[in-house]
């Protein structure tokens, strides 16, 4: 007979092991809206748009229904015409994307820059036409992106920009003059989500809007609920887009524990990175002066071509791991009619063969870590 002492099984995110921590705080949250019954707009959706308002610190907060949605709100808030085009990402989730499409935008891809995994100011630049009305800058994996050279090129330009902060709320941009500004709080619009393996996730879906602009606010405010201005008088045509109460009261708890579990996650980052020092066979996460980075993803390069047998290899070991992205959205059968070819976007085409996210969450233990650095480790041994 053996006797294994067992590790705690690793996942990406562990959101049973933050309930755990949680539980008691969440259950009376969750518990308190089921006395209210208020579900719809009860008192807590208030109250977590004024604390995330102060934590971002930032004019206006508008919640909404997820994170896919603000960004359509953003979208429709500006005003934007069909065939207006909008310059983004080619390397982030489909969202981002997903709803200039829809909008009838005209969606412009750009390469992003091989070692931040972030949108390319140059390459903004060259993507410029007489009818580019917005940049959507996405802070990918839990940095920012460049936003300071981003936002002179807004303004020489005057294009609007939507920052997609899904994956980066708490993040901080530091400006060449030492100022220190939130994700989502620099351009026109700020547009984050809350599902639940984002930084701070509900338990279910979620969304919010950014703004220091008064009147965009209230668009924004009135967009996300059906166009209202006045009860059953309508300015705009909206959607059915709102934060429900009991998600609210979730994210009430657990935006307080946000920074610190940040923390946790870059704790995390600095262990991989110190383990993975001297392998050449890996890039660890790059991560840029001028912002603080909070991990979403803990992103690594993987440059002697072996990246799937190395994710074959951990899940062998038990040890999830998984590609973000896998596949360029230029190549995506649904955006074939965008007219971009096989060759276009080597840098996106490259990353998508190099790029694997190990597990990263706040609860990560030593014990885990050290199991999946060593594990990472013995592969390249081999290879
Ligand atoms: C998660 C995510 C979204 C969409 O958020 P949902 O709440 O799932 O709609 C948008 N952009 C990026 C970069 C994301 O990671």
């Amino acid at each position: 007979m053996f006797y294994f002492y067992k590790m705690r099984e690793i996942q990406m995110v562990d959101l049973k092991a933050q309930y755990e921590k949680l539980g008691s705080e969440i259950d009376s949250a969750i518990k308190s809206v089921l006395n209210s019954t208020a579900f719809i707009k009860g008192p807590e959706v208030k109250l977590f748009e004024e604390a995330l308002q102060n934590y971002m610190s930032v004019k206006h907060v508008v919640s909404c229904a997820n994170g896919t949605d603000a960004l359509q709100i953003a979208m429709m808030a500006l005003g934007m015409k069909p065939g207006d085009e909008v310059i983004t990402t080619n390397f982030t989730f489909i969202a981002t994307v997903e709803v200039v499409a829809l909008l009838g935008l005209k969606l412009v891809l750009t390469d992003p820059d091989p070692d931040t995994f972030n949108i390319s100011p140059e390459e903004i630049r060259k993507a410029i036409t007489p009818r580019t009305k917005a940049i959507v800058p996405v802070h990918l994996f839990g940095q920012c992106a460049d936003m300071e050279e981003i936002m002179n090129i807004a303004r020489e330009h005057n294009l609007y920009v939507i920052e997609d902060v899904a994956q980066a709320t708490g993040a901080e941009y530091i400006s060449s003059d030492g100022r220190r500004r939130k994700a989502g709080t620099m351009g026109t619009i700020g547009a984050t989500s809350f599902f639940p393996s984002k930084n701070l996730g509900c338990y279910g879906d979620g969304g919010a809007l950014f703004t220091n602009n008064d009147a965009i606010a209230s668009k924004l405010r009135s967009i996300a609920n059906h166009g209202m201005k006045e009860r059953y008088h309508y300015a705009d045509i909206g959607v059915n887009s709102r934060l429900d109460t009991l998600q609210a009261a979730i994210l009430n708890v657990k935006l307080k524990y946000l920074d610190q579990f940040n923390a946790a996650r870059r704790a995390a980052a600095d262990y991989y990175d110190k383990a993975f020092a001297e392998c050449p066979s890996i890039l660890t996460p790059v991560r840029s002066g001028n912002s603080t980075h909070i991990f979403h993803q803990y992103t690594i390069k993987v440059m002697n071509g072996k990246r799937d047998d190395l994710k074959r290899h951990l899940e062998l070991a038990r040890i999830p791991a998984m590609v973000y992205y896998p596949g360029p959205l230029h190549l995506q059968e649904a955006y074939s009619f965008l007219g971009y070819g096989k060759n276009d976007f080597p840098v996106t085409r490259e990353l998508c063969k190099q790029v694997l996210s190990l597990p990263m969450h706040p609860d990560l233990e030593q014990e885990q870590l050290g199991y999946i650095a060593s594990s990472v480790l013995k592969f390249f041994e081999k290879h």
